[in-house]
């Protein structure tokens, strides 16, 4: 946030933003904005949007319908004005496999004139990259080191990673989760990145949106979820054939007269809602952001 300035500043704005691909619609008016400095983690099961978005912010798509805005300048416009802060980590990697690890260096230092060499030795050294290697040689996971080194060494602005860890072992994905920590107590830089594993999302986020079908289904403060999501179970006095209907209770387990409910909200609402069909909560606990996801992904695809 800028001195003096009660407003933090908006480094992604996201407006209404439709993606059509033949029949389907793979973005279905998304809106998002994210503040400088936040930790943003993208989640949604596989083809629910998140690379299709991450590309409209990285102008590589222009926007069907809506709007898109990175610092403020439309990317498909601007690339320059755009790219020059993003640093960016695509799942597949898209490095020149036939560059050498200094090539690589000394080709991405020419683009940024922000290029800090000394800290692009550093991360060399500890990803432990040998300069001579050929990237097209390298292991899937020092592919990705490399990559990351790529991202990082101009200090971005605002860090897209899409689906950083995919596929890369816990030593891998243990560095790429370093690096989002480094990059958030480094002033004011913002952080984007899209994951399947929550636990990794938990661990950095501060704020998380998850896409279902082309639509934000939760869009929060990490904290704030935790605090309202609750699994409660509960005991009726005569079994039940089935769940109960009860707003606010996104997902149901049980039989009989045992049920457990993962419920959004304050949880004397639904006390009282089981109280009236003869049942009482015996235990309520937190829940993690997998069960989280898996329960709004089941009540969006309900
Ligand atoms: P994943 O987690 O599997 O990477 P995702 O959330 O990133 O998935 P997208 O890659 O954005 O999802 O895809 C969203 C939808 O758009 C999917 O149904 C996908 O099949 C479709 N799609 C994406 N790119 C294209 C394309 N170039 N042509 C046709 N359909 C596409």
């Amino acid at each position: 946030m800028k001195r003096g300035c009660l407003v933090a500043e908006k480094i992604v704005e996201v407006h209404d933003l439709v993606r059509t691909y033949g029949r389907r619609r793979a973005l279905d008016g998304v809106s998002l904005t994210i503040e400088r400095g936040a930790v943003l983690g993208l989640v949604g099961q596989n083809g629910a949007g998140k690379t299709t978005l991450i590309k409209h912010l990285l102008g590589l798509l222009r926007a069907e319908k809506g709007s898109v805005r990175v610092f403020g300048l439309d990317p498909v416009a601007d690339p320059p004005g755009v790219l020059s802060k993003i640093g960016y980590l695509s799942e597949e990697g898209d490095l020149p496999l036939w560059m050498r690890v200094d090539e690589l260096v000394r080709y991405s230092a020419a683009f940024y004139p922000g290029w800090d060499q000394q800290y692009a030795d550093k991360l060399q050294k500890e990803f432990g990259l040998s300069s001579d290697s050929r990237l097209g040689t390298l292991s899937k996971g020092q592919r990705a080191r490399a990559g990351l080194l790529v991202a990082l060494a101009f200090r971005p602005e605002l860090l897209l990673l899409d689906e950083p860890s995919s596929g890369l072992d816990p030593i891998v994905r243990r560095d790429i989760l370093g690096a989002i920590i480094r990059t958030i107590a480094d002033e004011g830089r913002t952080v984007l990145f899209s994951s399947h594993l929550l636990s990794e999302v938990e661990q950095v986020s501060d704020r998380v949106v998850m896409v279902q079908a082309g639509r934000v289904v939760l869009d929060d403060d990490l904290a704030h979820i935790k605090e309202t999501h609750h699994r409660v179970d509960m005991v009726f006095g005569e079994p039940r054939t089935d769940a109960p209907a009860i707003d606010g209770a996104i997902a149901w387990e049980g039989g009989g007269k045992s049920w457990s409910a993962l419920w959004l909200g304050e949880t004397v609402q639904l006390e009282a809602a089981i109280a009236a069909m003869g049942g009482r909560i015996v235990h309520t606990s937190g829940v993690s952001l997998d069960d989280i996801f898996v329960a709004h992904a089941s009540e969006g695809a309900r």
